[in-house]
């Protein structure tokens, strides 16, 4: 347990060590040429669909299986590339995203499969059809499967790249599995042309050795370690990745006689204490759980007495004198004495797969591999998605930005998300930031041997917020980081303190919206140069999304060896180029950035250091380049 690191009164761990261990066990049931798609729905049954899958394509899933759009977007939008399969019904509604996200939707009905054709515009398109079998849920019946099989083989575009049904009973009834399978396997014999994937298998049919002649396994419960199968032989192999922890939040003793809890359901039989924890229903602690479950505590299983509240349950610890307050309880998962999801569910005969799905979605989640602590997914994992919001954005962002520093991906990944929810998801107010950023500097030698002549363009879009702007000229760093912070002030320079500021030393050679050459007034404050650019037909482009264009002449000394960009604003999409004479026989760029991801790409060629990020990605202010020579 890594309780040392963890604030959480409870959380859950999930060790992707075991989950990966699980996966080793299953694949080793695959028959010769299976291959297996792991099911991430429900964010992969409660433990986070993207580590998940991330692990599980580690292990060599070949596709990842999801509930419907959302879950599918999601990955994507989390950077999963793997081919994702949509397993129920989609809406048709909903085909416009399916395309945008590259899901591959579960078809069941005709209708469908038309709607999607006409989408495609003769682009081609893959897509699982699902046959009912017997379980009566979604898919084509078996009667009519033939005829729409082949109307929908026959809409151009859509290639039916799976076959797939499911299994009613794949763990208790043998013989109606055996019916299933045959009713699969004799409509996939007689297609003239067999799909690529042929899927009937999930994870306890599997296991059972059902579904030869399939060339696809959908792994889903057994992978999380819960034993389903009622063989406890296979306990050993199949570990629970989940594990879900609280805290003592208080001890109390209890007399003989009085009783504990809503409805006063436990009566104490003798003199003793008991603890209060801080979880229930509303954390996935069933209910049913009252007066039956129990949990482990300083190794030792402890009763649930009385009944289960929304956020507390009470344990009796009168056999453990020395617990404390603050002491870690566990309620599920593996250890010493594992408290197995399938046990607990039995005590209520309850579904496993819900408790998990309960659980795992009110508390923090801790990821390790055996006792290596990974990182820690957000509370609430609402993503942001950019295109959800369109430019609405946040000042505070800026300055709640500036504050962080992020030096570690993980952390820069998880404040990152936390900063964009909480200020995206309640409020609804405009950030303007900047995209499609390119800043390009080139040195040159000029007829002052200590300086470089240094040209600098910049071009980005934004939307305008006002019908003027400043470039500045600074001379010291103080003077910079005013200007740094000022919101009207586009584009700031550091001159060396040694030259003459005017024109000659620092020059705005251009300066454009939308292409329109804009007016500049040069003026001085306290020994800087400020630059006022304006125009009159600016009025009209306020509030709108422009181009701006800045181009600069200026003078940088030679001495220094090192130049530096920052990236002011929150940027969207970042491209840095840096040019240099050949009297400069190498450049190092050295890279600080936070946001999405921690390192740009990098590319040096003679006389040229560029450094970019994707177009979509986000980068914070207090990123930047230091290109050293
Ligand atoms: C959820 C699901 C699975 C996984 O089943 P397990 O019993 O968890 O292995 C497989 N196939 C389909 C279609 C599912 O919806």
């Amino acid at each position: 347990m890594m309780t040392g690191s963890i604030q959480e009164r409870s959380w859950v761990e999930i060790d992707l060590a075991a989950f990966s261990n699980n996966l080793r066990f299953l694949k080793q049931h695959l028959h010769p040429g299976q291959d297996f798609l792991q099911i991430v729905k429900a964010d992969a049954y409660g433990h986070g669909a993207r580590e998940i899958a991330e692990a599980a394509i580690n292990e060599g899933a070949v596709y990842l299986g999801v509930a419907n759009l959302e879950e599918g977007k999601l990955l994507r939008i989390q950077g999963i590339q793997a081919p994702i399969l949509i397993l129920s019904p989609s809406l048709t509604s909903e085909i416009p995203a399916i395309v945008e996200y590259n899901l591959v939707p579960g078809v069941s009905d005709l209708d469908f499969a038309k709607e999607l054709h006409t989408h495609l515009q003769g682009r081609e398109y893959l897509i699982h059809v699902k046959l009912d079998t017997g379980m009566h849920r979604s898919g084509i019946r078996s009667e009519e499967a033939m005829e729409l099989y082949q109307a929908i083989a026959g809409l151009q575009g859509l290639r039916i790249e799976g076959i797939f049904s499911h299994f009613a009973s794949s763990e208790s009834d043998p013989d109606f599995c055996t019916v299933q399978e045959q009713r699969f396997f004799s409509f996939v014999e007689s297609l003239p042309e067999k799909p690529r994937y042929i899927h009937l298998n999930n994870s306890a049919a599997s296991l059972k050795g059902y579904g030869m002649g399939s060339n696809l396994v959908r792994f889903g419960i057994l992978s999380f370690g819960v034993n389903t199968l009622g063989d406890v032989s296979l306990n050993q192999h199949l570990q629970p990745v989940m594990t879900f922890v609280s805290t003592l939040s208080q001890i109390k003793a209890i007399h003989l006689g009085e009783s504990v809890g809503y409805n006063r359901d436990w009566i104490s039989e003798s003199e003793g204490r008991y603890a209060v924890v801080p979880v229930g229903y509303a954390d996935g602690y069933d209910f049913l759980l009252s007066n039956r479950a129990k949990v482990l505590l300083r190794g030792k299983l402890c009763p649930v007495i009385g009944r289960i509240s929304m956020d507390m349950i009470t344990i009796d610890i009168s056999a453990i004198p020395e617990a404390k307050q603050g002491d870690s309880v566990t309620l599920l998962g593996n250890g010493d004495k594992a408290i197995r999801a399938e046990q607990i569910a039995a005590i209520y005969q309850g579904s496993a797969y819900e408790l998990l799905c309960q659980i795992g979605r009110r508390a923090r989640r801790y990821y390790k591999r055996g006792s290596e602590f990974l990182h820690s997914a957000p509370l609430a994992r609402r993503d942001f998605v950019a295109r959800d919001f369109g430019d609405r954005k946040l000042n505070e962002i800026i300055s709640a930005a500036l504050s962080q520093r992020l030096q570690n991906d993980e952390i820069g990944d998880l404040i990152y998300r936390e900063i964009l929810r909480s200020f995206f998801a309640d409020r609804d107010r405009d950030v303007h930031y900047r995209k499609d950023f390119v800043h390009e500097i080139t040195f040159r030698e000029s007829d002052n041997p200590q300086y470089y002549q240094a040209e600098t363009t910049l071009s980005y879009r934004k939307v305008l917020d006002s019908d003027s702007f400043i470039i500045a000229c600074a001379r010291s760093d103080e003077q910079l980081r005013g200007y740094f912070i000022r919101k009207d002030v586009e584009y700031r320079w550091l001159l060396d303190d040694r030259l003459e500021l005017d024109e000659s030393s620092f020059k705005v050679s251009s300066a454009r919206i939308n292409g329109l050459e804009l007016d500049c007034e040069v003026i001085r404050r306290d020994g800087s140069l400020e630059i006022h650019c304006s125009q009159e037909g600016l009025a009209t482009l306020v509030g709108k999304e422009v181009l701006f264009e800045i181009d600069t002449v200026t003078l940088y000394p030679k001495k220094l060896h090192q130049f530096s960009v920052f990236i002011s604003e929150l940027t969207q999409g970042v491209n840095i180029i840096f040019n240099y004479p050949p009297s400069i026989g190498g450049v190092e760029p050295v890279t600080i950035f936070s946001g999405q991801q921690k390192n740009p790409q990098v590319q040096i060629s003679k006389g040229r250091v560029q450094v970019y990020s994707q177009r979509d990605q986000w980068i914070f202010p207090l990123s930047g380049v230091v290109f050293s020579y």
